[in-house]
């Protein structure tokens, strides 16, 4: 007799039984067709435009392979939202590639499974597929997350103009600062912070927390905008570029957490690192002037932070910072690259 899919021989998981024990319950939209079936079939709300956006996050590059399962889980879906939030797109469903190196404990999915339902149901957005996979290599997620905006109102990099305001949500470098501590611990004493300063920049990194309340202010004021991972300036370039402008930083306004801050008296070098590094995961907007007002007063009702920390002005597709003392910085890199 042919085994039920999924049939458990001493006590190993199927990858059927994998999928239907741990993300089948995050996947109860009905397009997911209780993950059963080779594909989901979508029904998207008419007049509505799809975003659609895919990160992958890889072992020993994105996160550490002995974080926890549940901060793992979260930071995969995290960066993909960050995209949506950026693009002004209100979460829809994703899909979810698992690319495993080992057969995974039960302890280690189920945490798993929980880092990515707690966000998916903060984020409203339905897991609806994926793949499962075994590699020689590195765990590796892979997430493709949809979103939906009215037709014709997706917020590109491109859109950003002369005299825009660059606004930025949060706060920058808390995580690069908290990969650095988990690979060497003895910087908290060096740069003088708490056991709490130094477990709130390691959560920064583990955790980055998507900025989807900004969505709907992004798609009502901004021209352009972009998610900030891989470095604040060098993202900024990024939107330049394809804007067809140029932009101005004033590092004295970008913010930082008291964490940050503290590491930064303490070794003041940093800043380039804070400014360029990545992995914030916060949103960057090219808010018109006659628009900041508006932008300013929707964020601060809905509680959340946005601070001016720059123009669009210059020459196309140059990005300027300006230290502290107001001179120009010559910066070693703008930002991270993978090649
Ligand atoms: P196929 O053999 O067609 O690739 P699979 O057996 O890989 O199909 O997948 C069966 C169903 O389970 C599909 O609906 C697929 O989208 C879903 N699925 C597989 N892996 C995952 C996963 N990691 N997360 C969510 N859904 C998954
Ligand atoms: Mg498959």
């Amino acid at each position: 007799m042919a085994k039920a899919p999924g049939h458990v021989e001493g006590g190993h998981l199927g990858e059927f039984e994998l999928i239907a024990r741990y993300f089948a319950p995050l996947a109860k939209d009905a397009a997911a067709l209780a993950l059963r079936d080779d594909a989901a079939v979508l029904r998207p709300p008419e007049s509505r435009e799809i975003v659609i956006s895919c990160d992958t996050i890889v072992a020993g590059v994105h996160f550490l392979p002995d974080d926890p399962p549940d901060s793992i889980a979260h930071k995969a879906l995290a960066v993909n939202l960050s995209d949506l939030a950026a693009k002004g797109a209100k979460p829809y469903v994703y899909l979810l590639a698992l690319t495993l190196p080992k057969e995974p404990a039960p302890d280690w999915l189920e945490a798993f499974a929980s880092g990515l339902r707690a966000l998916q149901e903060q984020a409203g957005i339905c897991l609806v597929g994926g793949d499962t996979t075994r590699t020689p290599g590195p765990l590796t997620i892979t997430i493709t997350a949809l979103g939906l905006v009215p037709q014709g109102h997706a917020v590109l990099r491109l859109g950003a103009k002369p005299g825009d305001r660059l606004y930025v949500s949060g706060s920058i470098g808390d995580a690069c600062l908290g990969l650095r501590l988990l690979k060497e611990p003895a910087s908290t004493k060096a740069w003088g912070l708490s056991e709490e300063q130094s477990a709130f920049l390691i959560e920064r990194y583990r955790r980055p927390e998507p900025r989807g309340n900004l969505a709907l202010l992004v798609r009502n004021f901004a021209q352009g905008a972009i998610d900030v991972s891989d470095g604040l300036v060098g993202d900024i370039a990024k939107l330049a570029q394809v804007s067809h402008v140029g932009a101005v930083i004033e590092a004295a306004r970008v913010p930082f957490s008291p964490a940050a801050r503290q590491a930064l008296q303490h070794e003041p070098k940093l800043l380039e690192t804070l400014l360029t590094a990545g992995d914030d995961y916060e949103i960057v907007a090219a808010v018109p002037e006659s628009s900041a007002g508006g932008f300013e007063a929707e964020a601060a009702a809905k509680g959340a932070s946005v601070t001016v920390i720059g123009r669009i002005e210059g020459q196309a597709g140059e990005v300027r910072v300006l230290g502290p003392d107001g001179k120009t910085l010559t910066l070693e890199r703008q930002g991270f690259s993978h090649f």
